[in-house]
């Protein structure tokens, strides 16, 4: 029996992240939000769209955010 000290499994199913299709500034600071950026984000698998976000980190716009849809248990 091999312990798995490093963690990530082969089989870990791997989270289906939405891209920026575009990104972008708010015209304006809303209340409460720490940024003006953000993007338009799209999944590529599913083709889903958020619309656009703000309030978003450099790195989150980036990185992108989770696709609800392609992630959902089941
Ligand atoms: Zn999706």
């Amino acid at each position: 029996m091999t312990p798995d000290l490093f963690g990530e499994s082969p089989k870990k199913r791997r989270r289906v992240m939405m891209h920026a299709a575009d990104q972008g500034h708010a015209p304006a600071l809303m209340p409460g939000w720490r940024t003006a950026k953000g993007g338009l984000f799209e999944c590529s698998r599913c083709g889903h769209s958020t619309g656009w976000l703000f309030d978003m980190q450099d790195s989150e716009v980036r990185r992108g955010i989770p696709c609800p849809i392609c992630n959902q248990e089941g």
